[in-house]
């Protein structure tokens, strides 16, 4: 951090307030400020951040906070819709390929069914997963306007 909080405040706070260190008039000091504070807003969610990471090195799924982090600019953003949209069409042509080869494969029918479903209801999650991604990267640009 080489940027301190424009009103000088106690950054020990913010990281006693992470551990639960804090008594309650001072947690509610840290929360009100934060609150109206950009940069110990950031700090609480870097230190936070680092405390996950050191806490845990198995794999931790990415929480809302960091599937917000924008892209900087229209290039990005724009790069990483196509990249939902090429993956969505990826997924959507493997799907049915596999489907397709399943298909006309001598395979009993028991296990074409089974497969069917399977590889349907996979098909399926990833490509709601991919518009629900889509979407949010449609309007995020406009979520956070006053910043
Ligand atoms: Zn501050």
């Amino acid at each position: 951090m080489c940027a301190s909080c424009p009103r000088a405040f106690d950054e020990a706070l913010v990281s006693g307030y992470l551990d639960g260190e804090l008594t309650q008039a001072a947690e509610q000091k840290v929360r009100i400020h934060v609150e109206d504070c950009a940069h110990c807003r950031a700090l609480l969610a870097e230190l936070r951040t680092m405390r996950e990471a050191t806490m845990s090195t198995a794999f931790v799924a990415p929480d809302d906070r960091q599937w917000d982090e924008r892209p900087r600019s229209g290039l990005s953003l724009l790069s990483r819709g196509a990249g939902w949209v090429l993956g969505l069409v990826w997924v959507a042509a493997v799907a049915v390929y596999g489907l397709w080869q399943l298909w006309i494969s001598p395979a009993g029918l028991v296990e074409k069914v089974l497969a069917f479903g399977g590889l349907s209801a996979l098909a399926l999650l990833l490509i709601s997963v991919a518009l629900d991604r889509l979407a949010a990267a449609r309007t995020d640009p406009y979520r956070e306007v006053q910043k």
